[in-house]
């Protein structure tokens, strides 16, 4: 539930309002808004929620108590209508700008990062990306340069002013990657570790959580959740594929999820079409798919000599291809962008253009 206060509530009554969800054993969660702040009552609350309501309702300063009928509560549009906007270094996410996050699937060399990082930040870029633990199916397979990768992608943000994004796979890994990183990414398989997104939850970076390739959206929202309440918001939700029966791809690309998401919650969202297809000549159709439903922004990986790639080589573009796809998903958010400035489009074309 969230308790609603009235425009001209004074700090003291809130203060009120908190202390009393406190001496309840639950824990507040308050969002100024534009016009009033809303508090939400967040914890078991179970059969005492009916007394509860009556209890916080009768207090100074408030004006109504209302029920959040979704099971995941500070990550819903219910208790949170405007969207959450990330800031980092220059970058702005879910502001209605497009985001391209790009970058090699691992970090292998500090030439080979290099080489991409100048070349995406000329080509539109507003993040790298770059792996630098990597969760392996095979223990054979290239692990990632770990701690040497994080001092690359650092010198690769001095050198390109781009903010950078990698993977932290352990808890005993947050502070490190965090010490790096602008961005911290959960990735598919550890969607639900759930201490892994507690951890993450205490620190002061965004971070960016990959759907579970078996997750349902309410489960992904529910693992958000987790990160948002143990006091981080600025949560990206990135859509990354799922696994079907499909074969011919290496997942599915859950367009659905973008305008869905945009419905449920207040997060935004980026859509991920290298490991949803695991072909490089899938990829330009989907991105451009990605930002026509909506999405907040893109993350592609990129290689300059993909053949050569020590990670998901196939589905990494070319620079030419990246240079490309720069510009098409570019002109494709600008109309998307004027569907919405339109004179009142209607609800048919309200959330394709990014309007709740
Ligand atoms: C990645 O982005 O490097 C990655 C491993 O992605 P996912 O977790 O979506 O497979
Ligand atoms: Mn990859």
């Amino acid at each position: 539930m969230f308790v609603v206060m009235a425009v001209d509530a004074t700090e003291a009554e809130i203060l009120g309002v908190k202390s009393q969800i406190l001496a309840e054993g639950m824990t507040p969660f308050e969002h100024a808004g534009a016009e009033r702040t809303v508090i939400a009552v967040v914890g078991e609350i179970g059969a005492r929620k009916p007394v509860l309501m009556g209890r916080l309702g009768g207090l100074s300063g408030v004006e109504t108590v209302t029920p959040i009928s979704r099971p995941f509560k500070l990550t819903s549009r219910e208790f949170h209508p405007e969207p959450t906007v990330i800031r980092v270094l220059d970058a702005a996410i879910g502001d209605g700008s497009l985001a391209m996050m790009a970058g090699p699937c691992s970090i292998e060399s500090r030439d080979q990062l290099f080489e991409t990082a100048d070349f995406v930040a000329e080509h539109g870029a507003t993040a790298l990306r770059g792996g630098a633990f990597k969760p392996r199916t095979s223990p054979y397979s290239f692990q990632g340069l770990g701690v040497e990768a994080l001092r690359y992608l650092a010198e690769a943000r001095d050198r390109t002013g781009l903010p950078v994004i990698t993977e932290v796979m352990e808890p005993n890994q947050v502070d490190i990657v965090a010490e790096y990183a602008d961005i911290l990414q959960i990735g598919t398989r550890n969607m639900q570790n759930y201490s892994l997104l507690t951890a993450v939850g205490r620190i002061a970076r965004p971070v960016m959580l990959k759907r579970g390739y078996g997750a349902t959206v309410e489960e992904w929202l529910m693992a958000a959740e987790y990160i948002v309440s143990s006091g981080n918001p600025n949560v990206i939700l990135c859509e990354r594929g799922i696994r079907t029966f499909e074969t011919y791809t290496r997942n599915t690309l859950d367009l659905a999820a973008v305008p869905l998401l945009r419905h449920l919650t207040h997060l935004p969202v980026v859509v991920d079409p290298s490991h949803a297809t695991g072909k490089r000549w899938l990829v330009p159709p989907l991105a451009l798919g990605g930002v026509a439903v909506g999405a907040d922004g893109i993350m592609v990986e990129v290689h300059p000599r993909p053949d050569e790639a020590l990670s998901d080589g196939e589905q990494s573009l070319t620079l030419a291809m990246y240079a490309e796809l720069a510009d098409g998903v570019v002109k494709v958010h600008e109309q998307v962008a004027s569907l919405a400035a339109e004179a009142a489009p209607g609800p048919a074309l309200a959330l394709a253009a990014g309007r709740h």
